[in-house]
């Protein structure tokens, strides 16, 4: 039993999972072959089962990141890996000259699960920041369809919907943007939360010029340390999009597929206001870990805006991801995930709320999507303590940790993250 066992079995002090040898010597061996991007891996993984993972020295940590709000199901689940290699063994990829039965249920059941309107629609890609993208080029055509012009796309404040040139031009952060000066043409922010901004941008000079095409939101913003937005001020998007004629994209790439406690955010009145989106991204969470992602087109309005040629994606929709993805929301369905979603996120926020560590100023989310508010900017090094002491936490800003484990998390697992992060020495 290596440490970060016996720590499961007495949680009195939390256990040491330092980097051990083979973890440095693969992480050196990461840093001379891969871009600078992410900087030196902080561990090399090797395997895991539920919610642990285990690094190539054997460590063991509880994992409260899931591959980024990604796998729902943990690792290794059983329906999962049976999936797997049940749809290896007929067919992993087609293309999309073909199609295949589990593109065709899956999108069936996206559609049911968003209870979209006859006439919607479903589009594969396989990540967040290609579902976005489309979502980008169907707004352009319907700006042109509405003005002659493309119009304008407006993102909010802190948001962040990838990074590609089009999603990066809508992506909030400098340091993903500023490098890339031009932007695509015909982006622009709204200041988060502010309705006089929002009456501005649709009724003020620039709208007589240039109309806005679209208005694409997060509900909750997730990159920029899990802020929710204010349901009123999401019933106002709604309303000006529907009475200029723009969409509304809600980018549910990080919200969607159970990770609140609903399949989609959209879907809890707290947040929308009751409010449905025109269109909606997904990606994350879908298949459980195998890349995956997509848009929902609700209605036949903008469903008929990408038109053949004008958009596609030689792995989306494979048979793989999309049998992966049917096992996944099969499975969140099945063993009653969104309310464990709730059920386990409420007892994560209360379990902070009251550990009386002083670092910890409050703690904010919904179902899994989860964060901690930090006194000071110290994210960093409170989530390499954790890391040391067998807890995976994501520092998601210089002053907040995100906590976004998977959806089968298990109370005592809830309980020992808590314990953990309640013995987080205030000097690091
Ligand atoms: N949109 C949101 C809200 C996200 O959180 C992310 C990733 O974190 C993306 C888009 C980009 O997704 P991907 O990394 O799969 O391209």
């Amino acid at each position: 039993m290596n440490k970060a066992d016996q720590h499961c079995a007495n949680v009195a002090e939390p256990a040491e999972t330092v980097e051990g040898p083979r973890s440095r010597q693969w992480a050196d061996r990461y840093d001379h072959v891969h871009m600078q991007v992410f900087g030196r891996p902080g561990r090399v993984m090797d395997h895991g089962q539920g919610a642990w993972i285990w690094d190539i020295d054997g460590n063991r940590y509880l994992d409260m990141l899931a591959g980024i709000a990604v796998n729902a199901l943990g690792y290794a689940h059983p329906a999962w890996n049976r999936a797997l290699a049940q749809q290896a063994g007929k067919m992993a990829h087609i293309s999309n000259f073909f199609a295949s039965r589990p593109q065709i249920e899956l999108a069936e059941r996206l559609l049911e699960l968003a209870q979209a309107p006859d006439g919607s629609r479903v589009f594969f890609c396989n990540s967040g920041t290609e579902a976005n993208e489309a979502a980008i080029k169907l707004a352009r055509l319907h700006g042109t369809r509405m003005g002659g012009n493309p119009g304008r796309i407006l993102a909010l404040t802190h948001s962040f919907h990838g990074r590609s040139m089009g999603s990066l031009s809508l992506t909030w952060k400098p340091a993903i943007r500023e490098p890339f000066q031009p932007l695509v043409p015909g982006m622009g922010f709204l200041p988060s939360g502010d309705p006089e901004a929002l009456e501005e941008a649709f009724s003020g000079e620039e709208a007589s010029d240039q109309p806005v095409a679209a208005v694409i939101l997060e509900l909750i913003q997730g990159e920029a340390g899990v802020l929710p937005l204010e349901p009123d001020y999401v019933q106002k998007v709604r309303e000006l999009c529907s009475r200029h004629g723009a969409l509304m994209i809600l980018d549910e790439v990080q919200t969607g597929m159970g990770r609140t406690g609903h399949w989609f955010a959209f879907q809890d009145q707290s947040l929308s206001g009751g409010a449905c989106p025109d269109v909606l991204t997904f990606a994350k969470g879908v298949a459980g870990g195998f890349p995956m992602g997509g848009m929902i087109t609700f209605g036949s309005g903008p469903s008929g805006l990408l038109t053949p040629g004008t958009h596609g994606s030689t792995f989306g929709g494979n048979p793989l991801g999309s049998a992966l993805a049917l096992t996944t929301l099969e499975t969140i369905q099945r063993e009653g995930l969104l309310e464990r979603a709730e059920q386990m996120g409420k007892r994560l926020r209360d379990g902070i709320a009251a550990c009386g560590n002083p670092l910890f100023t409050s703690v904010r989310g919904r179902g899994l999507l989860d964060a901690v508010q930090l006194r000071s900017p110290c994210a960093g090094k409170v989530a390499a303590w954790c890391l040391d002491h067998g807890l995976i936490v994501n520092p998601v800003a210089p002053d907040a940790l995100r906590l976004a484990p998977p959806l089968i998390i298990q109370a005592d697992q809830i309980d020992l993250a808590v314990d953990i992060l309640s013995k987080v020495p205030t000097r690091l």
